[in-house]
This record gives structure tokens, sequence and C-alpha cells, in this order.
């Protein structure tokens, strides 16, 4: 499986091997030094993985994540993080910053290629286009058209994946948090924020007629799209 990757370290003996170890994988490689130039490749194309590392001039790994997470055309964007110290672990992972996976160098670079094919399956399964319905409601990701009562809603790109989120955990909670990280890409939420969710999820119900009383509240709690 091949795919565009943009590798960010500052060290170029380091960054010519993971470079060449992915190359020789079958993978098309950009390099960045910098944060900021990190960025400015991510803006020029959007990669589908990023490997960065957390210690970096200028902007730092961190911040590069939490930016790619914040922009809505990158918040999913897959990122694995690497970092000469396991007892950062925690922050590159955790919900704070998001990236996908990590490596701790010294790092094999087999294992790193490894990694990065690992990753590209799990989002391409994700990605995968299908049509979720609930009683008469279908939404069509592929299509971007979603459908109650036999009848096209038109809805608000905000709206249609604010619905998709929904609709992909039918039958559970959602928090607010939760809510702002995948439709909106925020790592954080504070309450003005949180009530931008509240307002969406109002429109939406409205806009869905009958089928929008599938939609709870869990008061405190968020939202969960009931199924049955
Ligand atoms: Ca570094």
């Amino acid at each position: 499986m091949v795919g565009d990757v943009l590798i960010v370290e500052d060290e170029p003996d380091i960054r010519r091997l993971v470079v060449l170890t992915l190359e020789r994988e079958g993978f098309r490689c950009r390099a960045a030094a910098t944060g900021t130039e990190a960025l400015r490749e991510v803006k020029a194309k959007v990669p589908d993985l990023v490997v960065l590392d957390l210690m970096l001039p200028e902007v730092d790994g961190l911040e590069v994540c939490r930016r790619l997470r914040a922009d809505r055309v990158t918040s999913a964007l897959p990122i694995i993080m690497l970092t000469a110290k396991a007892d950062e672990v925690d922050r590159v992972v955790g919900l704070e910053m998001g990236a996908d996976d990590y490596l701790v160098k010294p790092f094999s670079p087999r294992e790193l290629a490894a990694r990065a094919r690992a990753l590209l399956r799990r989002v391409r399964q994700r990605e995968t286009p299908r049509a979720l319905s609930v009683g008469t409601l279908t939404l069509d990701a592929d299509r971007h058209l979603v459908t109650a009562g036999g009848q096209a809603v038109p809805l608000t790109p905000k709206e249609f994946d604010l619905l998709q989120a929904l609709l992909e955990s039918a039958g559970r909670v959602l928090s607010r948090e939760q809510l702002l990280a995948r439709v909106w890409g925020y790592a954080r939420a504070d309450e003005i924020e949180s009530r931008t969710v509240d307002v969406h999820v109002r429109r939406l119900r409205a806009k869905l007629g009958a089928e929008g009383r599938r939609i709870a509240t869990l008061k405190g709690v968020g939202y969960r799209f009931e199924a049955e």
C-alpha cells in the first residue's frame, strides 16, 4: 500500500534514514526540517500521513499537531509522533495532542514503516464509503446525501458531519467534547464552543423532522442517536 508521507525531523541523519526506508517500502516522501516548514508543506498538499518529531526548532511537534487538529481540512490527518523520551508518551497520544501512534527514539525504521502501513490501513477502512441508515433516515457519505422520510434533507457541511458522527456511534453517548473534536477538530472545548454543538444539534433536529427526535439529549453528558 502506498501513500504520501510528510516526514518532519530536524536531525538530518534520522530524516534521511526515515525517507530512505519509507521510499523503499513504496511510500512517496516529502521532508521538512522545522515545524514552520511542515505546516507550509501540508498547506501546499495534504499528505496521507505525517511522521512528526516532537522536538523541533521554531514551532515544535506539539504545536504542529495542535494546529493540524484544529484545522477542519487536517483534523483527521494520521500522525505518527517521534519522541526522544518515553515519559512524553502520555502527552503525545493524549487527547490534548492526539497523535494516532508514536515511536520512542531510537526506533527501528522498519518498525516505523510497519506502523505507517498499519495506520493507513486503519484510516482507509474507516473511510470506506457506506450508507448509514436508521428508520427512514439515510446518510450516504459517498454522495454526501441525507434523506428522511423519502425526502432529501439539505444540510450544511457541519450538520452533515455532526449527523454522521452521531449515526456512526448510534446507541452510544457522545459528549460535547467528543463531538467538538470529531466534527470541529477542536482539541479543547470552552463554554462557547460547547454551545455551538447545542445550536447545531437543535438545527439538525428541526431539519430531520420526525427522525430528529432520535437525537436524545443526556443532560450534562452529551447526545445519543437512538437506533431503536
Ligand atoms: Ca528533533
